[in-house]
């Protein structure tokens, strides 16, 4: 058939997308995937926190996932963009409820699940964006341990940069690099002394070396590695063209799901990093579990 008519759509097809389609197919659901491969990690040679597989490359994981998903035959997999998304209304009784256009193309669906994760918004500072996952971080969990108690800066973005200048020091001894980001109140200073984080005011002018910043003054302070905490947008509009709700969350929004993870649109789903503020690789997979069997569900006893 030309235009068949899957059970569910997946857009996105790394961590959370994959975990959700290994559901389906183990109910021999038929599931096309769409994705344009821009993991949110690929920045990075080594993932960490994922049992089973810490210290893997992100990438090994992702293609190790999307092998195992391929060898279910109701599987099919579409490497591109899905540039919209549309809910339609079934005219010629075939169940479709939900189109997708790729490049021009048509797909259709009864049910549609998001798994399309999120961008990280950088700082603008000269030399951090071809060090973002290599040298700089926002995750302490991910890559602190590898910095073996090393020196650490934290680059504030705004006074949230608060709450991670403090959790560092449990990694290793702490610069707070506030770069006219905002001024630390007596409290916050007080808090900051207690956890031996020293505060530097003069602003950054460049990272240079492997993690090394050198400040307006002509200063440099060499570091093991960076921390900043960035504001993330959603890596493609589709939830915000369908009309979805979201939820504010302390650095961006994300998709509003139940705990199925089904949206405020019945029949269409997300998970991963685009549904959830905090994130992580086994988290993406554990909603994409859930995503899975909810889509389930809702193809055997639900309505759209
Ligand atoms: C530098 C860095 C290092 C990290 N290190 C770790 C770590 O060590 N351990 C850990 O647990 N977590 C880590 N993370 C977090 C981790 O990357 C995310 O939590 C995880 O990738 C979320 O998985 P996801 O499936 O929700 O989204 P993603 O992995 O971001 O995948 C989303 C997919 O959807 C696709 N997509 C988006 N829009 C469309 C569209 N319109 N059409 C088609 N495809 C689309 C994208 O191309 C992508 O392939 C790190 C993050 C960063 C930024």
């Amino acid at each position: 058939m030309d235009n068949p008519i899957h059970d569910v759509i997946i857009i996105g097809g790394s961590y959370g997308g994959l975990s959700a389609a290994l559901q389906l197919a183990r109910a021999r659901r038929d599931v096309l995937i769409i994705d344009e491969g821009k993991r949110r990690n690929r920045f990075a040679s080594h993932s960490h926190g994922f049992l089973t597989q810490d210290g893997v490359d992100p990438a090994v994981i992702a293609a190790d996932a999307r092998a195992q998903v391929m060898e279910y035959r109701t599987v099919n997999w579409l490497s591109a963009r899905a540039d919209s998304t549309a809910r339609i209304e079934p005219t010629d009784g075939s169940g479709a409820n939900f189109e997708v256009m790729t490049n021009g193309r048509k797909h259709l669906a009864r049910r549609l699940l998001l798994a399309t994760g999120v961008k990280d918004i950088l700082p603008r500072i000269t030399g951090l964006e071809e060090r973002w996952g290599k040298a700089v971080f926002h995750c302490p969990y991910c890559h602190g341990y590898e910095l073996d108690q090393g020196r650490i800066g934290v680059i504030a973005g705004s006074e949230l940069s608060m709450h991670h200048a403090l959790m560092l020091p449990d990694w290793g001894p702490t610069t707070f690099l506030i770069n006219g980001a905002f001024e630390p109140d007596a409290e916050q200073l007080e808090s900051l002394a207690a956890r031996g984080v020293t505060v530097e005011r003069c602003p950054i002018e460049a990272i240079t070396g492997h993690a090394d910043i050198l400040l307006a003054d002509r200063r440099t302070l060499p570091f093991a590695g960076l921390f900043t905490l960035t504001p993330f947008e959603m890596s493609s509009p589709i939830a915000q063209e369908l009309g979805l709700d979201f939820e504010e969350g302390p650095v961006g929004s994300v998709i509003r799901t139940d705990a199925m993870k089904e949206t405020s649109m019945p029949g269409v789903f997300a998970c991963g990093d685009a549904a959830r503020p905090m994130a992580s690789v086994a988290l993406a997979v554990g909603d994409g579990n859930l995503a899975g069997a909810g889509l389930h569900r809702s193809l055997m006893f639900g309505t759209v």
